[in-house]
């Protein structure tokens, strides 16, 4: 990250050179494609390596959600008219412009983030991974089928999808790329308009994103990117939308389901997790402690499906313990923009001083600090080491409460049964991994397990990049993402049905009794005549 020599500084503009990619022009650019009109105010972001403004994007209003939830209908129209060849088509250039884009994208998520590369890539490879799953889909989950009938040969009926409108989409900072774009697509495959509203804290990338979406091919319009604060924004997203697709905090997540239930409108809510990972007496450690630290720094472990709680057999405790404690150590920190680092920087003063704080409170109450503890302010602001802790109990904010940074407590267990109804022992239910070699077990293990997903010889990223649903049991959410669920959410479901020759009512021919005799006859009949499933 280079600053331009002084002297071809005018005084007004400084015009600071982030990266070889990333230039202040390229940062107002983006700003530039925010949905916001008159821009009267604008929002300082920071950038969470060195604490410097990275640059600024408008301050969004009511009015411009009101107005960007207007332009995404009326491009809608035209959009649901196409063919899913022809939304595949949109889709499946976006994911290459991604691909051969990643160094610029993988540059501002980095600054606006500040996580390490190798995590922005996940990002990357997540969103092309979702962009080429729902171009080759969607037809399949979405086209018309039929549907058993009332009464064989008098009735034919058909389930059809239609788009729900236009996608309200909030999202949090964590994964800044990911979460303002792989919902987005589904929806936008699925026929509709969106309106994303990216967290305050890191808007670039979904600007950036909303970019190459029209590079792509996306009608103008389609998708719209209003930048500003959720407090203010939410409630004419709710508005305006005709469904609501929220990634965030728990406590955010009720208020916004309150939003969509006040209106009758659905919402689907990705919410917190407080992730359990169980190792096994039979794991393989070789593999469960490199597995549990990716579980524990992923994104500097502000990531919802991160672990901080480790229940480890008794029979290898200690061994495990003592080597997952020096792997945390060995995580090489730092601020580049290269690959060279296995964990960034933290979001922000916020998230440091509550870190900070659930470590405090617990090493206060007589928990054991294993690995890491402490803030690195040497490195950057809001830098904290991978933190390993023993002797967490019930009293200490972070047994139960969710860290979001790079902090898991470790528990000693005497059976596997302890393990598990450890881990369900929480108001989440996001995420779980297991480490064994016996995968069989761990299946039936899994089913024990009251999470969203379950991850066997794997923290979370198995699960994630399946194509199976990913969401949360209890206060983790509400509804799925990914997979069929992922796609069929953005929908109206339709049923139309053709009766022919006769209507189901009593013909005028019979009595209401005949009809009711001959209708009981013909139900029995029918106990043996096969369905359309
Ligand atoms: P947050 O709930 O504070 O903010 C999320 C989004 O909601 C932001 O865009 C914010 O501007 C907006 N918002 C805030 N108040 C609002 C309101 N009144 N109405 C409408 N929108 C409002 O969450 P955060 O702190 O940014 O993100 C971290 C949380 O997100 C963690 O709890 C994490 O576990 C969770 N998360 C969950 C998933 C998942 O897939 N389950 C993924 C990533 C993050």
């Amino acid at each position: 990250m280079a600053r331009r020599s002084k002297q071809t500084e005018s005084p007004e503009t400084i015009e600071r050179q982030w990266s070889p990619r990333v230039s202040a022009a390229l940062l107002e650019r983006l700003a530039a494609r925010a949905a916001v009109s008159a821009v009267k105010k604008t929002i300082a972001i920071e950038a969470p390596f060195t604490g410097e403004v990275l640059g600024h994007v408008p301050h969004g209003a009511p009015a411009d959600v009101v107005a960007a939830c207007a332009q995404a209908r009326e491009a809608q129209q035209e959009w649901a008219r196409h063919s899913f060849a022809a939304r595949a088509a949109v889709m499946l250039r976006f994911h290459d412009l991604v691909i051969d884009n990643a160094a610029e994208i993988l540059d501002i998520i980095q600054l606006e983030s500040g996580k390490a590369r190798r995590h922005a890539f996940e990002e990357v490879l997540d969103v092309a991974i979702q962009a080429r799953y729902y171009a080759h889909t969607a037809a399949a989950f979405l086209k018309p089928r039929r549907r058993q009938g009332a009464l064989p040969l008098l009735t034919k009926a058909w389930e059809y999808h239609h788009p729900r409108g236009v996608i309200g989409v909030i999202t949090p900072w964590n994964y800044p790329l990911t979460l303002a774009v792989s919902d987005a697509l589904a929806a936008l495959m699925a026929g509709n308009g969106v309106v994303v509203k990216p967290d305050a804290l890191t808007p670039f990338s979904a600007l950036w994103a909303a970019g190459l979406l029209e590079e792509a091919g996306l009608p103008q319009g389609l998708l719209r990117v209003v930048t500003g604060r959720g407090a203010e924004l939410g409630e004419p997203l709710a508005d305006g939308a005709d469904y609501l697709m929220f990634t965030g905090s728990t406590a955010t997540g009720r208020k916004v389901a309150g939003m969509g239930a006040e209106r009758l409108k659905n919402s689907s809510m990705e919410l917190g997790g407080k992730n359990a990972l169980l190792v096994l007496p039979d794991a393989s450690l070789r593999r469960a402690v490199p597995g549990a630290v990716c579980g524990i720094t992923s994104g500097g472990g502000q990531l919802c499906i991160s672990i901080e709680r480790v229940y480890v057999h008794a029979a290898v405790y200690d061994v495990f313990a003592a080597r997952l404690a020096e792997s945390l150590r060995a995580v090489r920190l730092g601020a580049s923009l290269t690959f060279l680092e296995d964990m960034g920087s933290l979001i922000g003063a916020d998230q440091l001083s509550k870190i900070e704080g659930h470590v405090a409170d617990a090493v206060g109450k007589g928990a054991e600090v294993l690995a890491g503890g402490k803030a690195r302010p040497d490195l950057g602001p809001y830098f904290f080491e991978p933190t390993l802790l023993a002797g967490v109990t019930d009293e200490m904010d972070l047994c139960r409460a969710e860290t979001f940074g790079p902090v898991a407590a470790i528990y000693r267990c005497d059976s596997v049964q302890e393990m598990v109804e450890r881990a369900n022992d929480s108001s989440y239910g996001l995420n779980a991994s297991i480490w064994t070699r016996d995968t069989r077990f761990g299946r039936e293990l899994a089913a024990r397990l009251q999470t969203g997903t379950v991850n066997i010889n794997d923290a979370y990223a198995a699960t994630w990049a399946s194509a199976g649903p990913m969401g949360g049991f209890k206060e983790s959410g509400l509804g799925r993402r990914h997979g069929r669920q992922g796609i069929i959410k953005f929908t109206e479901a339709q049923t139309v049905a053709v009766e022919r020759l006769l209507a189901i009512d009593t013909p005028p021919f019979l009595s209401h009794q005949q009809y009711a005799t001959l209708m009981s006859a013909a139900v029995k009949l029918l106990k043996h005549v096969p369905l359309i499933k």
